[in-house]
């Protein structure tokens, strides 16, 4: 018995011993979760704070993360925690490196600031005192510092903008010079030359063609890179006062065609009332004088008594006096409308012939839109147009098409050597004398400056050379006379046919390929690709 108590005295013990155990180790493992979890979001700030600064940081994080999610213990993540703490390091060192690096620039090009020449006493002060900040320490800091250092640039670099008006004549000279030869002259001719040409194509009259007019002559003698916005913007303001100034114009004389039309149709609407109204009284008086003489033939027939019936007959004789008297006023009436309808029509037919002229001007208006106004051949519109029609009607009727690019050789030259006006002129008479040249059914457009482009439908290789060579020539042939100097202008061709598959775009290119090369080949001659 005391055995047994024994045993189960000792169980006992043992069986609280083991609750103890259990107790233990539960709050350890409540322990360990907690734990977990912090690290866990300590990963997870971590990632978010390191994210987008290294792929690979980025991936371990996120591969430290997933194990600490499944449960890996604690002694087999090691090797990982060594990894992102080893890449960590790098960072830190690298950004401290860049933060040196932003003080030592910021330190250095507050000093070259501070010594810039000619930056106002108020700038340079500050800049002195943007060099005396304490040294930065957080990269916001350093930000700050960066912004503030640009600030100070950007008020210098004004204050330096504005400074040539200050400056003496030499010095900005100097400083022009220099602006000049760094700009690309190359482009500021094609600028120079793609603009005078878009001016031919305008056809603006009074005060804004005459300003174009002095614009363009500003372009072909050379203008500086740095006027060249101010140009384009004066253009733009010219070509929106002259559209401005043309629609002013189409509503005045709609609105004035509109004024005269609504004054037309009142005094109609008057006249139709009147002209109603006199028809129903020339009825009344009508039946009026029958009845009148219905009633004396009545008197006539019945009356015995003479007394009586000359009594009737003259009261009857009165009245048709009055209707008569009435009449007289109605046939007046009836001419004055007459009259009125006269002078309607004769305002009809003079509206009638403004509006066809006005037709007319629109429609001179459209086919002037399609002429250069110097050479008054087709112009870039025109040969778009053109071109678009002949390649519809070469993929139908599968006729042959050939377009040929022409440039004038040498033209530069005649600008040069005899001016401008001189230049306008050749191209002018070249222009012409290719057009004559030309069958009724070729088109040729100027395309640019000194450069046209021609269509010859129905055009193939066996007969192509013929009209391209007739062209040539009769350039070559014109006898212009410049200053005394007798000057022999040539021209050169490129040119090629529509093939299959093609568009019009790439034949262009194909022309333009040719040109190249018969510029190359010594100019005055024709390529054919
Ligand atoms: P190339 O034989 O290589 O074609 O020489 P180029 O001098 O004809 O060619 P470049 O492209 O060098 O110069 C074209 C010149 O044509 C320059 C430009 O001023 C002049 N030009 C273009 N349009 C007009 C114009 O409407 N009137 C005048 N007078 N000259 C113009
Ligand atoms: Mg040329
Ligand atoms: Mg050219």
């Amino acid at each position: 018995m005391n055995d047994v108590s024994a045993v189960a005295g000792q169980l006992t013990i043992l069986r609280e011993r083991l609750e103890q155990k259990e107790l233990e180790l539960s709050l350890l493992s409540e322990q360990n979760d907690a734990e977990r979890t912090l690290a866990i979001s300590f990963i997870n700030r971590l990632t978010q704070a390191c994210r987008g600064h290294d792929r690979e940081l980025d991936n371990k994080l996120a591969r430290l993360r997933q194990r600490f999610d499944e449960q890996t213990p604690l002694n087999q993540l090691t090797d990982d925690i060594l990894a992102v703490e080893k890449l960590l390091q790098h960072h830190a060192n690298a950004l401290e490196e860049s933060l040196r690096l932003t003080r030592d620039t910021l330190k250095e090009g507050g000093r070259q600031l501070s010594g810039t020449k000619d930056i106002p006493e108020k700038i340079r002060k500050e800049v002195r005192e943007f060099l005396n900040l304490a040294q930065p320490y957080a990269i916001a800091d350093h930000q700050r510092q960066v912004a503030r250092l640009l600030e100070l640039y950007q008020h210098s670099m004004r204050a330096l903008l504005l400074r040539p008006l200050a400056l003496g004549n030499k010095e900005k000279d100097a400083e022009n010079n220099a602006a000049k030869a760094s700009c690309d002259d190359a482009v500021r001719l094609r600028l120079c030359d793609e603009l005078q040409r878009l001016i031919t194509e305008l056809d603006f009259t009074g005060k804004v063609g005459e300003e174009l007019a002095e614009i363009r002559h500003q372009l072909l003698t050379g203008v500086e890179f740095t006027l060249l916005p101010e140009l384009c913007l004066k253009l733009v303001e010219l070509i929106i006062d002259g559209a401005r100034q043309e629609r002013r114009e189409s509503h005045l004389f709609l609105s004035s065609l509109n004024d005269s039309l609504s004054a037309v149709h009142l005094r109609l609407t008057e006249s139709l009332d009147q002209g109603r109204e006199l028809h129903e009284q020339h009825q009344r008086h009508g039946s009026e004088i029958h009845a009148r003489l219905d009633d004396i033939s009545l008197q006539l027939d019945s009356q015995s008594n003479l007394q009586q019936l000359k009594q009737s007959i003259r009261q009857n004789l009165q009245y048709l006096q009055t209707l008569l008297l009435e009449r007289n006023d109605l046939m007046q009436r009836e001419a004055h409308l007459i009259e009125s309808l006269g002078a309607m029509e004769n305002k009809l037919n003079l509206m009638r012939e403004e509006t066809a002229e006005y037709k007319k001007r629109m429609a001179q208006q459209k086919h002037k839109l399609l002429l250069d106004s110097l050479t008054q051949v087709f112009n870039r519109a025109a040969f778009d147009e053109r071109v678009e029609l002949e390649y519809k009607r070469w993929q139908r009727y599968q006729n042959p098409l050939c377009l040929a690019i022409v440039d004038i050789d040498h033209f530069k030259s005649i600008n040069d050597r005899f001016g401008h006006l001189a230049g306008d002129k050749a191209l002018k008479v070249i222009a012409r004398a290719m057009s004559r040249s030309l069958r009724e059914t070729d088109f040729i457009a100027r395309y640019g400056g000194e450069e046209f482009v021609v269509l010859l439908p129905g055009v193939d290789a066996d007969n192509m050379l013929s009209p391209l060579d007739k062209l040539r020539n009769v350039v070559k042939g014109i006898p212009f006379r410049f200053k005394d100097d007798k000057v022999e202008i040539t021209i050169s061709i490129g040119t090629t046919f529509f093939r299959e598959g093609d568009t019009p775009t790439e034949v262009f290119e194909r022309a333009d390929r040719a040109l190249y090369d018969a510029k190359n080949g010594g100019r005055d001659r024709i390529i054919v690709v």
